[in-house]
């Protein structure tokens, strides 16, 4: 038997390869099971000083997520003698990655590709796991789908249980049962009460916070020392009836050295703009994305402090620059451009190949494997999940043929 913590991105497709091939598998998660549609209600809370966005609930944060599909770090993974080209051919079918058909390419998002293509920047549309024949292109991805057109790692967890697998929700996994460093289970709270699973095989993918909490109560200390969130922030302003607040968002990327750019909408960016009648249906916007050094780190209560290196500014700074010449080119009022404030969304590092776990994802306890962002070991500053799905289904495939 195998025990998955988590059914976000790592744990989803873990917990589904294992049981259709007929291995019994337990997946604890901390968060209810519910429907896409209402996953904005499971933000997770952080103090005032790092502004986060992390969910619990069934799906983890893949749930909220734009469903954008990039390779990544490919070139870094091949150091610690990890391949992950067939991984990612796999996953890629499996989730069905593709470039949306152009019905789904709305007006603002026409207009960022094509002043990203006359000022020859590395433009195209953003490849995604979204079935275009179910999205109503409502703009309200970061929500949870209302109409289930995007892929999370809830899709996975359904199957795994088709397939066999237990699911308990609503379970706190607070630490690692162990003997002799072998792993031989996990200590979880349900209903205020402690209860124990047993296993010699437990895989955490609770996410770069979760998955920190849970190994240093199992006497792995040095998790959560080297976080990275891959900062962004968007940077948008006025350009009259662009309606861009109810396309797909993030249908569009541009690839700079430092940094990633999408047109993406943020109502911050309206509050910004000192006329009472610019609307939402008015603001172009452009997240603006880049790897940071990993120089935060996880405090014991779960909350985070983040450090901003001079690198983490300035290439954030040459993407704000960049954005703003794309925005002036597709017709934004340059008097109006605004940037939001500075935030993350994509967590990891905390327990790093190389460092906490091997090149098989285990760590000193022997059969206690994570696999979800927090094993990454640089900040990719580029959309994680299909790295994490390739990297799951790898350890999904390793420990099936032990
Ligand atoms: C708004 C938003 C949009 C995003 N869009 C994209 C995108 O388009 N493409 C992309 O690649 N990335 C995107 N991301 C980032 C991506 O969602 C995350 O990087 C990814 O989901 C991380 O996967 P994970 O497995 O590490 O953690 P998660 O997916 O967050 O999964 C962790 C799971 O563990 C559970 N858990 C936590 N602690 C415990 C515990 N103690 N016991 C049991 N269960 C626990 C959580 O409830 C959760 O279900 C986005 C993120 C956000 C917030």
């Amino acid at each position: 038997m195998v025990i998955v913590v988590g059914t976000g991105a790592g744990g989803g497709i873990l917990a589904y390869e294992l049981a259709r091939n007929d291995v019994p598998v337990t997946i604890l998660e901390k968060g209810p099971y519910i429907n896409s549609g209402d996953a904005f209600k499971y933000y997770d809370k952080y103090s005032d000083e790092v502004d986060l966005l992390t969910t619990t609930c069934i799906g983890g944060a893949s749930i909220v997520s734009m469903s954008n599909m990039v390779r990544a770090l490919d070139e870094e993974f091949l150091e610690y003698g990890i391949d992950l080209t067939d991984a990612y051919e796999y996953v890629e079918e499996l989730v069905g990655v593709h470039q949306l058909d152009d019905s789904h390419i709305g007006k603002g998002t026409r207009a960022f590709l094509d002043a990203g293509h006359e000022l020859g920047l590395n433009t195209m549309k953003m490849p995604k796991a979204i079935r275009e024949e179910d999205c109503i292109q409502c703009g309200k991805c970061a929500f949870g789908c209302p109409v289930n057109a995007k892929w999370s790692g809830k899709d996975f967890v359904d199957l795994a249980v088709e397939a066999g697998a237990e699911l308990i929700c609503d379970a706190e996994v607070v630490r690692v049962i162990s003997k002799d460093s072998k792993a031989t289970g996990v200590e979880y709270i349900k209903d205020d009460k402690k209860q124990s699973v047993y296993s010699d095989t437990v895989i955490l993918a609770a996410g770069a916070i979760g998955s920190t909490l849970i190994l240093r109560s199992s006497g792995i200390e040095d998790a959560g020392r080297e976080l990275f969130f891959d900062p962004f922030v968007s940077v948008g302003g006025y350009i009259k009836d662009i309606n861009f607040n109810t396309e797909v968002q993030m249908a569009g990327l541009v690839i700079g050295k430092n940094f990633v750019l999408s047109p993406h909408f943020s109502s911050f960016i309206r509050a910004n703009i000192p006329d009472d009648s610019v609307e939402d249906k008015d603001i172009l916007s452009i997240m603006v994305k880049t790897a940071d050094e990993c120089r935060g780190f996880v405090c014991d209560d779960g909350d985070v402090v983040k450090i901003n290196t001079i690198n983490d500014i300035r290439y954030l700074a040459e993407g704000v620059a960049t954005a703003g010449f794309i925005l002036e080119k597709a017709g934004v009022d340059p008097n109006t451009i605004g940037s939001t404030v500075y935030r993350g969304a994509h967590p990891g590092g905390t327990a790093p190949i190389g460092k906490i776990v091997d090149s098989n994802q285990e760590t000193s306890i022997e059969g206690l494997y994570v696999s979800d962002a927090s094993v990454l070991p640089i900040s990719p500053g580029k959309p994680p999940i299909l790295t994490i799905l390739a990297l799951s289904k790898r350890l999904a495939d390793y420990i099936l043929n032990k």
